[in-house]
């Protein structure tokens, strides 16, 4: 999956948002996607894309010579740069769209398969996003927030969160926060006020101790911030899901990190526990996560069996069902985004393909040696 294209700029001063149609009469949607060398249907909208070579002065902002086109939908929201570069913020025809606030973070985690990068884009993407929200449809399902750290973005991260509510009151929102921040009440008390019901905010813990928390994240006091981070967001009412990814540093202590969510953490929402992706510091660090999912099942029974006894809502994120013993076939989720997400060619003879949310693309680096298709006749 295309999420992101290419082209030669033309008039192009200042980055330019919107929906996209290959209609010339959507006049409502603000970029024609034109495959002709010009008609007078094009000063109808903000600018236009093509991928035919235009060599004419127009007075209208375009993007020509762009390799492929294919991946944007009618009503697809992208944001043309002045560089020529397009990316797709938002495709109608996709349940898993995301919104990324910010590459900037406070953690520096292991495994992160989003390094962070250290420049402000505040201005960028709060006004890249607070004019693409209003573009998304009413009946939009569920947007991820991710980056980055997202309330890196301050009072921005609020007013994005609050016209989100105002926007799309319908649309579940996720999103990803290593919860630090809210360490700091009135930043916690701030999104309580907003009081958007369809909010979660899933924050990641990797262990029940702060020196393994932190040495995983990569930042000092992070397991205490993060801990009372997680207790003011419950005390002003928001809706929290534990996170924790599986990897070497994880798993020796999951049990143990199960009963302290049980004990310490009993309010919160979901717990998912998931399996490690082949991207970013991945790679880099590898000794030091891989193991292979087969090798961990007898912990994360334990982990996933105590919370779950307890009434606890819990998941497995990631996993590949053939790599699961069977009672835990039930907590599986498919839970891959579909731009990232394939099966082997083994999987095409197995009974639980449509069951089974297969792997990372970039598991074909590095996945369990025990993936085989099952059947049952
Ligand atoms: S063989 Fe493929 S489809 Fe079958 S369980 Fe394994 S990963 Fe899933």
């Amino acid at each position: 999956m295309i999420l992101k294209t290419k082209g030669s700029p033309y008039d192009i001063n200042t980055p330019i948002i919107g929906r996209v149609t290959r209609i010339p009469e959507n006049i409502e949607y603000e970029i024609f996607i034109s495959e002709t060398i010009f008609s007078k249907t094009w000063y109808k909208f903000k600018a236009v894309l093509s991928t035919v070579k235009i060599i004419s002065s127009l007075e209208i902002p375009i993007i020509h010579s762009i390799e492929k086109l294919d991946h944007l939908d009618e009503g697809d929201i992208v944001i043309i740069n002045t560089d020529g570069i397009i990316n797709t913020i938002y495709r109608k025809n996709s349940d898993h769209n995301f919104l990324l606030f910010t590459e900037r973070c406070n953690s520096n985690c292991l495994m992160c398969s989003q390094p962070p990068k250290d420049r402000d884009d505040t201005d960028y993407f709060f006004s890249q996003y607070s004019q693409a929200i209003p573009l998304i449809p009413k009946d939009c399902p569920e947007i991820g927030i991710t980056g980055g750290e997202p309330t890196l973005l301050g009072n921005r991260f609020l007013k994005l969160i609050k016209q989100l509510k105002e926007e799309l009151p319908e649309t579940e929102l996720h999103c990803l926060t290593n919860g630090r921040s809210f360490a700091w009440e009135n930043v916690a008390q701030k999104v309580g006020e907003i009081d958007h019901k369809r909010l979660m905010l899933a924050v990641p813990l990797y262990a029940d101790v702060y020196h393994i928390h932190d040495y995983i994240v990569q930042a000092k006091d992070a397991f205490n911030q993060t801990i009372q981070g997680i207790y003011n967001l419950a005390k002003y009412g928001q809706r929290i899901e534990i996170r924790i990814v599986l990897h070497k540093q994880t798993i020796p202590r999951l049990a143990k990190l199960a009963k302290f969510i049980y004990k310490n953490l009993p309010f919160v929402e979901h717990i998912a526990f998931m399996g490690l992706e082949h991207e970013g510091y991945t790679s880099f660090n590898i000794d030091k996560l891989w193991i292979d999912p087969v090798e961990y099942q007898q912990e994360l029974t334990e982990a996933v069996s105590y919370l779950s006894d307890f009434g606890m809502n819990v998941s497995i994120y990631n996993a590949q069902l053939c790599t699961l013993p069977e009672n835990l076939w039930k907590y599986s989720r498919k839970s891959i985004s579909d731009w990232k997400n394939i099966y082997f060619d083994e999987c095409n003879k197995c009974d639980l393909l449509d069951q089974c949310g297969g792997m990372f693309a970039s598991g074909i680096k590095k996945h369990s040696d025990f993936i085989k298709a099952i059947y049952f006749s």
